[in-house]
């Protein structure tokens, strides 16, 4: 028996591209004489071939949609079909750390589980304004509600809470999050994931660590 033809795809568990089944396939062409184009679609559900993790894949295309891509026969480019392409659970690049569970305030966690959600569907203003939020939350919860954000800061760094150093940091991550909300800029993946790793060593050194540790120091038995 002959093996089914693979594709790589993105694979949400394996984190990575990797060769999967194409595992049933339909595909409808729809004319438009009126302007002469057509439009395709291509829906797939699709097996990893390593963990076996199942999703579908949407491509769809007008056929007035074009592209130039290189040829990698001939080295050249050509002229070829811009295909759009969904993955659906949608691709996730970064996951929700485990600990996030252990977070106590709910309002903190929902907020980080809507980033994440932001983060899924690619809404990166979403997730930088809600990095900002994520801040202003923290801040209220370890010395209370200054205001804003730069008393917020400047009071977590004179309780000893943050060093000059992430106080420094904070303050860029702030300034992004307002630069998505006020004037229209977003960040690039990579710098998205440099403002969340920021902000979960931050809430997991203020928030989580403590309580993990306490919980430790109960189980010790006594001397
Ligand atoms: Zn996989």
């Amino acid at each position: 028996m002959t093996e089914p033809d693979t594709k790589k795809y993105y694979c949400n568990e394996c984190k990575r591209d990797t060769s999967h089944y194409v595992r049933r396939e339909f595909e409808k062409i729809t004319h438009d004489d009126e302007y002469q184009e057509t439009f395709s679609q291509e829906m797939k559900i699709i097996e990893c071939c390593g963990c076996e993790h199942l999703a579908f894949v949407q491509r769809t295309n007008y056929s007035a949609d074009l592209t130039v891509q290189i040829n990698p026969r001939t080295k050249q480019p050509e002229e070829a079909l811009a295909w759009k392409q969904n993955i659906y659970p949608p691709v996730t690049y970064r996951s929700l750390p485990i600990w996030h569970e252990n977070i106590e305030d709910c309002i903190l966690r929902d907020l980080f589980e809507e980033i994440y959600k932001a983060l899924q569907m690619n809404c990166r203003y979403l997730a930088t304004t809600g990095s900002r939020t994520l801040i202003d939350r923290l801040i209220v919860l370890i010395v209370g509600d200054q205001g804003n954000f730069a008393r917020g800061l400047e009071k977590l760094k004179s309780e000893s809470a943050i060093s000059e150093h992430e106080h420094q940091i904070l303050t860029t991550t702030v300034e992004a999050g307002s630069a998505a909300a006020h004037r229209g800029w977003a960040p690039t993946k990579e710098e998205l994931v440099t403002i969340l790793d920021t902000i979960e060593g931050l809430i997991h050194r203020l928030l989580v660590l403590p309580e993990r540790t306490a919980k430790l120091e109960q189980s010790i038995p006594n001397r």
